[in-house]
């Protein structure tokens, strides 16, 4: 590792796992380049320190005192998602500036600031304010970031907001995808939506740059359109996780991966979607059924609460799982790098969210896409049409006997050489991280462009 000491970035994460992994992975990366990096991690959702040794924690917390927390897991457990983000930026935006503030004052010299995209323009104002630089990763796609910096435009258009009789029509300016492919999510605050986005594009318009999760060989038409529109530095440095050899604390609960270990080798449909999603308890049942049904061992995330009404697995039928016996294993969080490197797994039934797109790209496995909102509409597209490391299973689609057949025709390589695909991607993914790749090469470019900050 190479020395920088008083070199010092601070970062502040979007409170969620699917944009709080990334940054602390490249908080990683930062700090094996010899940077010391702070975190500054709102109240909501703080996470355990102890996880992540190397860095510095800060809380910053929105409560005042005496008044009822807007916040509190009540009051947020059923929120809109949307709603939910507003509510976390106008919370935090006033803590966040004292925060920075006295981390500016402190000894170190700070290089900048890393801010999640999604933060926007208002972490912008605060860093101009303090006088310290501000890069922005984004933990998305470049392709769902270019059709978000396109919503203006479609709703020039009269693309936005979607009509049910022009769903599968192509939007001819973002090829390739179709009407129902764009990134939105059902919400009671449309106009919020567009707000929220709006105000993503333009924080990453004033930024001093772009740090992308992502890799040139895999988006570099999107890539290069982003580029033109937002008009500063790039970074696509991506796939994050791969940087280090184990990334994330290995789970004490070993239960999957011994399961896992007593199956055939890519045999298991490894079955998650995401850290966020909710579903009907009728999707729920058809999911259920559909996997017991394709014969396949499965292992399958189920969040709890994450099934709506119901605490966990109580509404499964009677018997359900003593049923399917060894064959199928239900968990409430699993680790999905260790899941998707583990040789037994054929294929990852996937709502599409961009690090698991990513993590399942990686390691070569081939993707069943349910996508549920915003982005992953457009990762589902790209994975499918572009890609084509996947077979699509709409959600308006998910039915037993439609599950069933996906995952069978997947699992039974009646896949189109999909297997084949997915292998050759992961070696382009592999390769980026050499020496000689590109995203090699454009982390010393970050990394000088930061060091300039202070010259
Ligand atoms: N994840 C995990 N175990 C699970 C479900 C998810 O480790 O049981 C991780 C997954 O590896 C990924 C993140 O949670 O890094 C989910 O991020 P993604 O962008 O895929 O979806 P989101 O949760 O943001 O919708």
């Amino acid at each position: 590792m190479e020395e920088r000491k008083g070199r010092r970035i601070i970062m502040f994460p979007l409170p969620f796992p699917g944009h709080f992994n990334p940054m602390i992975e490249l908080a990683g990366i930062f700090h094996h380049r010899g940077f010391s990096v702070t975190i500054l991690h709102t109240s909501y959702n703080f996470p355990d320190p102890s996880r992540h040794p190397h860095f510095t924690f800060r809380t910053i917390s929105h409560n005042k005192e005496g008044e009822e927390d807007p916040l509190s897991q009540s009051e947020t457990s059923s929120m809109d998602l949307i709603v939910l983000v507003r509510r976390l930026k106008q919370c935090y935006a006033e803590p966040f500036r004292k925060s920075v503030a006295a981390e500016v004052g402190g000894g170190e010299t700070v290089c900048c600031l890393v801010s999640d995209a999604i933060w926007g323009k208002n972490t912008e104002v605060v860093a101009e304010e303090i006088g310290v630089r501000r890069v922005v990763l984004r933990t998305g796609g470049a392709s769902s970031f270019c059709a978000f910096a396109a919503f203006p435009l479609l709703r020039d258009k009269g693309y936005l907001p979607i009509q049910d009789s022009r769903l599968d029509e192509p939007v001819t300016e973002l090829p390739p995808l179709k009407v129902k492919d764009l990134p939105v999510m059902e919400t009671n605050e449309p106009e919020e939506l567009y707000r929220v986005v709006n105000d993503m594009v333009e924080g990453a318009k004033s930024s001093s740059g772009v740090i992308w999760n992502t890799f040139e060989d895999l988006e570099r038409l999107s890539l290069m359109n982003c580029s033109s529109k937002l008009q500063v530095p790039f970074f696509p440095i991506g796939p994050f996780h791969k940087y280090s050899e184990d990334p994330t604390p290995k789970t004490e609960n070993k239960e999957d991966t011994d399961w896992l270990d007593k199956q055939d080798p890519q045999s298991v449909v490894y079955a998650s979607f995401g850290s966020l999603e909710a579903i009907e308890e009728k999707e729920f049942l058809e999911i259920a059924w559909g996997l017991r049904n394709s014969e396949r061992p499965f292992l399958w995330v189920v969040r709890p609460g994450s099934v709506r009404g119901t605490e966990w697995l109580e509404s499964l039928p009677l018997g359900f799982m003593e049923n399917i016996g060894d064959k199928g294993k239900i968990v409430k969080w699993a680790n999905q790098l260790e899941v998707l490197a583990h040789p037994a797994v054929g294929a990852f039934w996937t709502h599409c969210g961009w690090n698991s797109t990513l993590e399942s790209i990686c390691e070569g496995v081939p993707m069943i896409c349910t996508s549920c909102f915003t982005d992953q509409h457009v990762n589902a597209r790209y994975i499918v049409d572009v890609w084509r490391v996947g077979m699509l299973l709409e959600r308006s689609k998910m039915e037993k006997k439609e599950i069933e057949k996906v995952l069978r025709s997947v699992m039974m390589e009646k896949g189109d050489g999909l297997r084949e695909r997915s292998l050759k991607l992961k070696e382009r993914a592999d390769f980026c991280l050499s020496k000689d790749g590109s995203s090699s090469k454009y982390l010393d470019k970050l990394v000088s462009h930061v060091l300039s900050f202070d010259s």
